[in-house]
């Protein structure tokens, strides 16, 4: 049986070593390419392509009442993208742009997967 000494300090241990982020979740319409593909099988990379772009962000909060709002920054994140790449990511890879929204939203995770499927993530 666990000792009121011992729960205080297991909760002690746990309030100081514990993270927590908060968590959105959004798509983005686009197209991108990869113009310097010359890999044999995926040639068609070359050529502008839709996907779905699915994003999660991650972005660690120092207290739980609401120290980020959740909706503020999804809405944050997808005027930042409205703005920005409204129709085409370019050349960009799903790594770019998880770098460049971990980067300007200050964030410790960043997934991009083409049509929820196939992608990358950033982790800092
Ligand atoms: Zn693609």
């Amino acid at each position: 049986m666990l000792s009121v000494a011992l729960f205080e300090a297991a909760k002690l241990h746990a309030k100081q070593t514990m993270k927590t982020n908060i968590i959105i979740n959004l798509q983005h319409e686009a197209v991108h390419q990869w113009s310097d593909c010359e890999l044999e099988g995926v040639e068609f990379l070359k050529f502008p392509h839709r996907h779905i772009f699915h994003i999660c962000c991650k972005k660690e909060v120092k207290h739980d009442d609401r120290d980020i709002e959740i909706i503020l920054l999804k809405r944050k994140v997808n005027s930042f993208l409205d703005e920005m790449y409204p129709k085409t990511f370019g050349d960009m890879s799903c790594e770019m742009i998880a770098k460049e929204l971990a980067t300007v939203f200050e964030l410790n995770y960043c997934s991009v997967l083409e049509d929820n499927e196939n992608g990358a993530e950033v982790i800092l």
